[in-house]
């Protein structure tokens, strides 16, 4: 019997993690893969978390994690298949194994979100890839678009066009929802091309990504870029998928929950990514596995 389970070591489930330790919880952090940090891991550099400047993703999650393993913070790998709680008898239950908890923080993040456009599947781990960071040396010298106009699709731009060819922004406005400074990074790399008002209609090629056709929304035309790889960043979309049922959620997945990160249902918390909020970063993912570890100390106290 635990005091608290937490669901996810990103940076909201290592901070709740590391705050329930120092108050002295009885508690665990369970991780699907037995890799700490989330999507921090696949972020080439963070340069907005205080006092960490230009830090890379995969040293900042890796000084997460070893900030709880200081601490002493029990983590178990096992991935999550469903919350129950009968008349406040809450169970986690894994694919293995089933824990009792008085209280869950769920901080299980978000995945990327796909197209959804012929030739995405086919061509996946092809030369399409959801991961620049991951993926983007294999294009060394050659020529991709990234699609989309937020933080992660001009983060991936910037990346790429230090070593690509040549990088086409696709994006289906005139304008980004990127961070101005990212924007303005971005305008450093003269081989960036931008492609406004457009949407990619089909990618194509034989064994490997050849080309894309895009239509621009406004003319109607559709044009082919030839090309060898395509990063898809389009979005997130929240890893909420087993806890259906057990708090509400909004329309789109997210479990609903305020800065104190209370669910509907008593004792269970959203964290990071996976709870409605304005605003989704490393900071504020830290900040709810805080707030999250509080609220359920205030919630046990009565
Ligand atoms: P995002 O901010 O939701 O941006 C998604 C982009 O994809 C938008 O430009 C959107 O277009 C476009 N899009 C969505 N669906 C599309 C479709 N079907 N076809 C074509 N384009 C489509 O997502 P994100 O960039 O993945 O970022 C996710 C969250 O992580 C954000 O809250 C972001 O701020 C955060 N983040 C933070 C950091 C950091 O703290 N350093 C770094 C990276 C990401 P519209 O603009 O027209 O909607």
């Amino acid at each position: 019997m635990y005091d608290l389970i937490i669901a996810g070591s990103g940076p909201a489930g290592l901070a709740a993690g590391i705050y329930a330790k120092r108050a002295g919880l009885n508690a665990i952090v369970m991780e699907r893969d037995g890799v700490s940090g989330g999507q921090v891991l696949s972020t080439y550099e963070v340069d907005n978390y205080p006092a960490l400047p230009g830090i890379s993703g995969m040293d900042l999650g890796s000084k997460m994690r070893e900030h709880a393993d200081r601490l002493g913070v029990e983590f178990v790998t096992e991935n999550i298949t469903g919350i129950s709680d009968v008349d406040g008898f809450i169970t986690v239950h894994g694919e293995g194994n089933e824990y009792f908890t008085n209280g869950v923080i769920i901080a299980t993040g978000a995945h990327h979100a796909e197209l959804g456009v012929k030739g995405e599947k086919e061509f996946q781990g092809m030369g399409v890839s959801y991961c620049a960071t991951c993926d983007g040396a294999f294009f060394t010298g050659r020529d991709v678009a990234v699609v989309g106009g937020g933080d992660v699709a001009v983060e991936d731009a910037i990346f790429l066009a230090r070593n690509c060819r040549k990088v086409y922004l696709i994006h289906r406005r005139d304008s980004l929802r990127a961070a101005s400074s990212l924007q303005e990074a971005l305008k450093k790399y003269d081989n960036v091309e931008y492609v406004w008002n457009s949407n990619v209609s089909e990618i194509c090629g034989n064994d490997m990504v050849e080309y894309v056709n895009v239509v621009n929304k406004i003319s109607g035309e559709t044009r082919r870029i030839d090309l060898n790889g395509v990063f898809v960043a389009v979005g997130i979309i929240p890893n909420s998928e087993s806890f259906k049922g057990i708090a509400d959620m909004d329309e789109k997945g997210y479990l609903i929950a305020g800065e104190d990160c209370r669910c509907s249902t008593a004792r269970i918390y959203a964290a990071g990514d996976v709870r409605t909020k304005q605003l989704r970063q490393i900071v504020t993912a830290v900040a709810d596995g805080a707030n999250a570890v509080t609220s359920f100390q205030a919630d046990i106290i009565g």
